[in-house]
């Protein structure tokens, strides 16, 4: 069997139980080493085969996995927060069917999640907003027309955006453009629940220099939405010593 698990956001503690004793189990572990924390792979037995498929294309992952499986291996196919969000795991699964090699996803906690618990605050605030938007900017994968930043941002809704804070300044112009006032507060959450956690609060307005200064330009979550305004006092929300809050032993 492969399981597809969820690694957590990077602490290792917030894998879940059942894809912790999963990865205890396995004979043979791939996991994505750009952003799973390698102290997760502390749970392994010992022996057993690790990959690293930062340096794997997509064939030699699944070669790996209809190999083992064939030699009755178990695999645990480790993906950062939780598979189903950008994990690229449907390519994997289709050639898995193809194959004929049973597998199961173990979900994770994602980093939107671990992000929001990092500032801490509700996604989901009554008066204010009752549904989360996660997308991304367009990038090298392209993003539908129908849902450019700009026509989600016409929902005002809270916004958890992925794999876009190389592009916050672009991003930030978007949301306004789209209907966000530009005093909406706006959250970036550098590594949530690793060792180095930073998390800035600002608004539209500001939140692309605040996160320049910092130097955050990776591996982090932007939270976008008038629900983070509620239990904020405005003369915090805009106080710059509130605003470069920094937290955990980062810097
Ligand atoms: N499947 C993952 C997302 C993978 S895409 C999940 O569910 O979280 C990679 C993007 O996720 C990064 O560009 C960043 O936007 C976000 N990300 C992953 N780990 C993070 C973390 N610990 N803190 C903040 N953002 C994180």
């Amino acid at each position: 069997m492969i399981y597809f698990v969820g690694a957590g956001p990077g602490d290792p503690e917030l894998i879940t139980v059942k894809g912790a004793k999963a990865l205890s189990q396995a004979q043979v572990v791939i996991y994505a080493g750009s952003l799973v924390n390698p102290a997760l792979l502390d749970m392994c037995a010992k022996g057993t085969e690790i990959h690293n498929s930062a340096g794997m294309n997509l064939d030699e992952i699944t070669g790996v996995m209809v190999e083992a499986y064939r030699a009755a291996k178990e695999v645990v196919r480790l993906h950062t927060g939780d598979p189903s969000l950008y994990g690229a795991i449907q390519e994997q699964m289709d050639i898995l069917d193809q194959e004929a090699v049973p597998y199961k996803v173990i979900p994770g906690v994602s980093s939107f999640l671990a992000a929001a618990a990092a500032i801490p605050h509700e996604l989901t605030l009554p008066g204010f907003t009752q549904t989360v938007i996660l997308t991304r900017m367009e990038g090298r994968t392209p993003v539908p027309e129908r849902e450019s930043i700009r026509s989600l941002a016409t929902h005002r809704a809270t916004m958890c955006i992925f794999l876009s804070v190389h592009m916050l300044d672009k991003l930030a112009a978007e949301l306004i453009a789209g209907g966000y006032p530009d005093q909406t507060p706006a959250a970036v959450v550098e590594k949530a629940s690793w060792p180095g956690e930073r998390a800035l609060v600002g608004t539209l307005a500001n939140i692309a220099v605040k996160a320049h200064e910092a130097g955050i330009t990776r591996t982090a979550m932007i939270i976008v939405g008038e629900a983070l305004s509620a239990g904020y006092r405005p003369s915090y929300l805009y106080d710059a010593n509130f605003a470069h809050m920094y937290r955990g032993d980062g810097d």
